[in-house]
């Protein structure tokens, strides 16, 4: 498999190349040259199977030659072995022809531990094929760093620095970076928000010679190994369901536009998907985008869903991308308008194909709260705020009921407590395996909004910089 950079102008790469540049050199996204087909044989034989077979199978096309198939396949049983349910993504069914597709089983109790498992394990693999060291640089608004550490923690090849916005993740969230006792884990707490936090990744990244000297590499969800981590789940809730033979609906709580793009992937790829909903928080951007065809930014509002408190989601750009065409210089132009003016509009026809798969909808504070207050009352089920959006949007956005709708629980309610109190009076406990978590020490150093002081920070303390 060949993949492209959104805006034409990087080198096509393998597999392995995209897995440890992350973003293209042309500050673009890589994606595959063509969609692979799962056929309605391929998923029908997929019934039953393990989680872990499946994914192998799924992700197969876009790793290519790049591992053996049997290493590829023991990567893959690893990287899912230490979820604490044996379906590794279970369903719960909620209510009619409605369910929740728990994506929190993992060592960090959100979904992202889905690519990031693997992902770990990948780079270790490659890195120590070449003899070679990277450092991982990502920002966070709340699970990708714990879940980016829990990857990398005491990874020979890896140094990880994760940046986060300063008093605005959850303590638990916080907690589970922070206290990961790790030589090769740092954690900066910026201060600004994290979209300030993205932009300093960027520029990190858009800096060739710093980029170059560092052996910078990402794992936040431009990384298209997390994109393809994630089509799996898609693949085995459908198929459980009813797929190929029937359609399924998928509502998902969106912030980059990371996972809800898997989705879109699995589409593309043959899965029968007959809605993919768009949930968001009161920071709408892609609520109103949906709605009007018009991209505008504003500023970022910190809600009760921190993960999805961002406004420029940087794999929209995946699927602008195929908006235009998949011509990129079109999507350069849009961006460098974007950038510029802070809007950009989608050309209509495009619009109208996209809504033909994409629905969407918002949902503010007072309404996640009263939405997680409504599910434990009539279902029995606490939820964490993000799946709130989720449950909102599939509701006002499903349209037949006859089509089952799939809500992508994405965390954990354990790790917002406090939203969930607000709603519930009732503190969800913390599993079993973060029992410790709020007596341990914490590590971090707090760094200005500053560029300059980030890059001399790393200089510092990566390996790679001491070795270069
Ligand atoms: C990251 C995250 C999201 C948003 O996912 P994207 O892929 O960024 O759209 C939603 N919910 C939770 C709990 C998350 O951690």
């Amino acid at each position: 498999m060949r993949y492209v950079s959104t805006r034409g102008g990087a080198p096509e790469l393998d597999f392995e190349g995209v897995l440890l540049a992350g973003l293209a050199r042309d500050g673009g996204l890589y994606v595959p040259e063509s969609w692979p087909r799962l056929t309605a044989d391929d998923l029908r034989g997929f019934g039953g199977l393990p989680y872990a077979d499946v994914a192998a199978r799924v992700m197969r096309p876009f790793v290519g030659d790049c591992l053996p198939p049997a290493e590829f396949e023991a990567l893959v049983a690893e990287s899912y072995a230490g979820f604490d349910h044996a379906a590794v993504a279970p369903m719960a069914q909620l209510g009619s022809n409605e369910w929740l597709l728990e994506l929190f089983h993992g060592p960090t109790l959100a979904f992202k531990d889905f690519a990031l498992q693997l992902l770990g394990r990948l780079f270790d693999r490659v890195l120590a094929r070449r003899g070679e060291r990277v450092t991982v640089v990502g920002a966070t608004s709340g699970d990708t760093g714990s879940a980016a550490i829990e990857a990398c923690r005491g990874r020979e090849a890896v140094d990880i620095f994760i940046l986060h916005p300063k008093g605005r993740v959850s303590e638990v969230q916080r907690r589970q970076m922070t206290t990961v006792d790790a030589a090769n884990v740092h954690n900066i707490a910026i201060d600004g928000t994290f979209d300030d936090c993205q932009d300093l990744v960027k520029a990190m990244f858009n800096d060739g010679a710093f980029r170059d000297s560092m052996r910078l590499s990402a794992v936040n969800s431009i990384n298209w190994a997390r994109i393809m981590a994630q089509t799996v789940y898609y693949v085995t809730a459908a198929v459980a369901l009813g797929a190929p033979d029937r359609r399924i609906a998928f509502s998902v709580p969106t912030g980059n536009f990371g996972d809800v793009f898997a989705g879109y992937a699995a589409a593309r790829m043959g899965l029968p998907v007959a809605k993919l909903i768009v949930a968001t928080n009161a920071n709408d951007i892609l609520d109103r985008f949906f709605e009007t065809g018009e991209m505008t930014a504003r500023p970022v509002v910190p809600t009760l869903s921190p993960a999805m408190d961002i406004q420029v989601s940087s794999n929209f750009e995946r699927l602008l991308f195929d908006m235009h065409g998949r011509d990129g210089r079109k999507v350069s132009q849009a961006m460098t308008a974007f950038r510029e003016s802070g809007a950009m509009t989608a050309p209509a026809e495009a619009m109208e194909d996209a809504r033909a798969l994409f629905a969407s909808a918002r949902l503010d504070d007072d309404g996640i709260r009263a939405e997680i207050a409504d599910t434990l009352s009539a279902t029995g089920h606490v939820v964490d705020p993000h799946t709130a959006t989720a449950l909102h949007a599939g509701r006002v956005r499903r349209g037949d009921p006859a089509t089952p709708l799939v809500c992508l629980a994405t965390a954990h309610p354990a790790k917002f407590p406090d939203a969930v109190e607000q709603a519930t009076g009732r503190r969800p406990a913390l599993p079993e395996r973060l029992a410790t978590l709020m007596e341990l020490p914490e590590r971090m150093t707090g760094l200005p909004n500053d560029l300059a002081a980030v890059q001399d920070h790393l200089r510092a303390r990566s390996r790679v910089g001491v070795g270069a």
